[in-house]
């Protein structure tokens, strides 16, 4: 804080020195001086509400006063836990269980409660005065959430959560006097975004998540932290087990990077580990049929399957998931290329791949967000382009939320889609699907105009000449056509950006987001260039990959590309490291893209083909290339949870570990380590990925480090990608596109709150708040269209129709409609491309 100042002042009889701006609590806490709260919370503003933190001030009269949000004061005599202190705490006790239904031994936070704890050890035995506590003020009816008032303690830790941090005020505190309450407006069941929060926050049993009410007691729980699988943000969680079953997912409290938040995915998303279709055991193809077998059948079966594409001289090609942890990752592609060798290891087309290697590396020659999550909290401003992280990635909004509300940040979001930050918004533009790189380019035009060169008085970035002159013809009035904004909102937007010194710029990638990942990433990054902020504290890119580790495959080499540590695959001295290492050559050429190896596939040319948690039929657009390329590979392995859309062509099929059932290591966005930590185990036979990896190696006659030995592998080649500085360079913006005919409706299928793909769609939880076939509508363009809450509605595209229930929801854009790729695929077969004129829909009433 600036202009702090330092001052001492004497807290039970010792000298202490504080800061000014310090509360007396924080400097009781440093003290290590233990203090009883309910209301408190770190990530709020002080609230002073439950009088339990009192403490007596002797030095002015005073009397006792609220450490929670007494500021600290040059000379101030401090008593902490004098007979006077006491009393008030024990009286303020019994005053808050007078209206409190005292039923602890069936709460269901009985042993977690503060409140009891308290209680206890403040001995209170009985309360003294009598009082009618007021009834029916409960909820039972939310899907998710149940509220009892009679237990709340009316801290307003929920209340100020739902609306300081998470941004929705979904709920408030209702009446005044012995009435006062927590509920919605309307006393109507909750129906929010379901992040779990509140629940999280409340010291008492008054707010209870219904899918975690169980019978075992909190003490007989296992306790676990892992980190969430869902997203890139790489939440850390909790998670209780009793007999290898979850009893209940909270997030860590004082856990960099969410510090006690979670997104419904990451909340309540575990169930799918015991869905009844999941794969337990190996399946071969026999008489046409995937029947059960043994592992040893399986991986024999594999391995002939292997050699014949070896012997016939047939390419090897392999996907796997950015959700494999960074040493299952690792194996598979030195599987590859060191035991199979091949060059056709990847990823595949997943999000957020594309902008750190063809987005980042062009502009910085690193292949890694130059920003971190600390970063992106202590900006002056941030601009997030392409979606809203309410739907892609939460805690990204959560973030955001904070930093605007508490710190004054300023946000300028650019994107075509929906979800509801626009609100809270310094400048909000609503462009045309796809047209991100065109905005950011109209930006550095007028940037380059209005600095007259770096403000941080360094030299302009290599190839700024030929830049400025290509961006001669983003002027705002062009690329206001493009993008559908106006000049003047694009010269505020460029103002903003030139008034702060700290900018970070987020990218957010996902599955149906519109446009160019990779242009965008990289203007991004040379705008940074332009204003000074390619790094340093609240400065830097940030691209935001779809899967939990986007980042973690990409240094780990699981890139046609690139090899560990991001040495090119195309140049020897890089080859050559990861050779000495692997005791073993390696191929030379770069491996094919998805494209090409489904291409090649669909040609004849694939005899063995290894997908790991990748269903290209199902989930990507071009399903029908993918569908043709994997009936056409002569043989196909593929290692998943469930059957999917791609199993029915598998010879073999091998089944997968995930989420709670996994060990290893995560690189998150933010380029931070996280730790996955094994709460269950999976179910049937099931093995975890790496193992796989090992077992085929071993049978190839190949030695494969595993364990420790593997650890030290990876150390030696995969290096710390923070270790490597951005080298900003700059290339000329080429033409302006065309300017694109808008119809009625633009078709949204990027991921929505509670559904991120296929994953969350077998999450029943998921799904009974936010049912995956349907289609969501502004309340406006469903007046328009004529339709109600649930009616059913017909889109077209093209000569196709499908019929979808319509949903409204108050945070989608007009014009745009949201629904799942999955819900289209479901329902007929024309869907299985989708392509970007599909994206264009009339939507009418049936
Ligand atoms: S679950 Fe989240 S959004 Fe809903 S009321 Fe609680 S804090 Fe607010
Ligand atoms: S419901 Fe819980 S968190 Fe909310 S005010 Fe009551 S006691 Fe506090
Ligand atoms: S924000 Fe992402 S990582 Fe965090 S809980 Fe949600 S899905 Fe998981």
């Amino acid at each position: 804080m600036a202009n702090q100042r330092s001052v001492t002042l004497d807290i039970n009889g010792k000298r202490v020195t504080a800061l000014t701006g310090e509360t007396l609590l924080s400097v009781l806490r440093r003290e290590g001086i233990s203090v009883p709260t309910l209301c408190y919370d770190e990530r709020l503003a002080p609230h002073g509400g439950c009088r339990m933190c009192l403490v007596a001030r002797r030095d002015g009269g005073q009397g006792l006063v609220a450490s929670c949000y007494t500021p600290v004061q040059r000379g101030m005599v401090i008593e902490t836990d004098t007979e006077d202190v006491m009393a008030a705490r024990r009286r303020q006790l019994q005053l808050l269980i007078l209206d409190h239904r005292m039923e602890c031994p069936v709460c269901e936070r009985s042993g977690d409660c503060r409140l009891q704890d308290l209680v206890y050890e403040y001995g209170i035995e009985e309360a003294p005065l009598s009082f009618s506590r007021p009834t029916g003020l409960h909820d039972t009816a939310s899907a998710v959430i149940a509220r009892d008032n009679e237990k709340c303690v009316l801290c307003a830790k929920c209340v100020r959560l739902c609306s300081e941090v998470q941004g929705i005020d979904a709920i408030g505190i209702f009446d005044r006097g012995l009435t006062t309450h927590v509920s919605t407006a309307g006393n109507r069941p909750l129906d929010c975004e379901f992040c779990g929060q509140c629940v999280h926050a409340c010291p008492v049993g008054a707010l209870v998540a219904k899918p975690f009410v169980s019978d075992v007691p909190v003490w007989l729980r296992e306790s676990t932290a892992t980190t969430c699988s869902y997203c890139s943000c790489g939440c850390l969680l909790r998670m209780e087990s009793y007999e290898g079953e979850i009893q209940r997912v909270t997030p860590l409290l004082d856990g960099s990077p969410n510090n006690g938040k979670l997104c419904a995915k990451g909340w309540l998303g575990w169930d799918i580990t015991t869905h009844p279709e999941r794969l337990k055991h190996p399946m071969i193809r026999k008489d046409r049929q995937l029947v059960e077998a043994g592992w040893e059948e399986a991986l024999e079966v594999t391995i002939a399957g292997l050699r014949r594409a070896q012997e016939r001289n047939r390419a090897i090609t392999g996907l796997a998931t950015p959700r494999l942890t960074n040493e299952d990752a690792y194996l598979f592609q030195r599987l590859f290329r060191s035991v199979f060798g091949s060059p056709h290891v990847g990823a595949g087309s997943a999000p957020g791949i594309s902008a750190l290697v063809d987005g980042v590396r062009p502009a910085y020659g690193i292949t890694r967000s130059t920003a971190s999550f600390k970063d992106l909290a202590s900006a002056d401003a941030v601009m997030v382009l392409c979606a809203d992280p309410t739907r892609t990635h939460p805690l990204i909004k959560t973030e955001l939320v904070q930093g605007i509300m508490q710190r004054g940040q300023k946000l300028l979001l650019a994107h075509a889609l929906s979800g509801g930050l626009q609100r809270q918004a310094t400048i909000y533009l609503p462009l045309h699907p796809g047209t991100e790189e065109t905005l950011v380019l109209g930006l550095a035009h007028v940037l380059v105009r209005k600095l007259h060169g770096r403000r941080d008085g360094a030299p302009q970035p290599v190839g700024f000449a030929e830049f400025r002159k290509g961006l001669e013809q983003h002027s705002p009035r062009a690329v206001g056509s493009i993008t559908g904004l106006q000049p003047d909102e694009i010269r505020a937007a460029a103002g903003l950006l030139a008034s702060v010194d700290n900018v970070v710029v987020v990218v957010l990638t996902g599955s149906g987001i519109p446009g160019d990942e990779a242009a965008v990433a990289r203007r991004g990054c040379e705008l940074l260039s332009l204003l000074g902020c390619v790094d340093g504290p609240g400065r830097g890119i940030l691209v935001m990959g779809e899967k939990a580790n986007t980042q973690g495959v990409v240094e780990v080499g699981l890139h046609p590309a690139l090899l560990p540590g991001s040495r090119l695959v195309a140049n020897d001295d890089d080859r050559a490291a990861c050779e000495a290492v692997w005791k073993t050559s390696i191929p030379a050429l770069t491996g094919w893209n998805s494209e090409k190896m489904l291409q090649a596939a669909a040609g004849g040319k694939v005899g063995f083909f290894y997908l790991v948690g990748q269903d290209p039929v199902g989930d990507w657009r071009s399903g029908s290339l993918a569908r043709e390329a994997l009936e056409r590979a002569d043989f196909v392995i593929v290692q998943d949870a469930f059957l999917t859309a791609s199993t029915q062509f598998a010879d073999v099929v091998l089944p997968a570990a995930i989420l709670s059932e996994r060990i290893g290591h995560f690189i998150a966005a933010d380029g931070m380590p996280r730790e996955l930590q094994r709460t269950d185990r999976p179910p049937g036979s099931i093995l975890q990925d790496g193992q796989i990896f090992l077992e085929l190696a071993g049978r190839c006659g190949a030695a494969v480090s595993s364990g420790p030995a593997l650890r030290e592998e990876m150390r030696r080649l995969v290096r710390d990608p923070r270790g490597v500085s951005p080298q900003p360079k700059l290339s000329p913006p080429g033409a302006l596109p065309e300017p694109r005919v808008m119809n009625p409706f633009f078709l949204d299928l990027s991921p929505q709150l509670f559904h991120s793909g296929s994953t969350t769609m077998r999450s029943a939880l998921l799904k009974e708040f936010a049912p995956p076939v349907s289609v969501l509508l502004s309340p406006r363009d469903a007046d328009a269209i004529g339709i109600s809450d649930g009616a059913m509605v017909r889109l077209t595209v093209g000569d196709n129709q499908i019929l979808l229930r319509g949903h409204i929801d108050a945070s989608m854009r007009e014009g745009t409609i949201a629904t799942l790729p999955q819900s289209l695929k479901a329902h007929a077969r024309v869907f299985e491309d989708i392509t970007d004129e599909m994206c264009w829909v009339c939507v009418e009433a049936v």
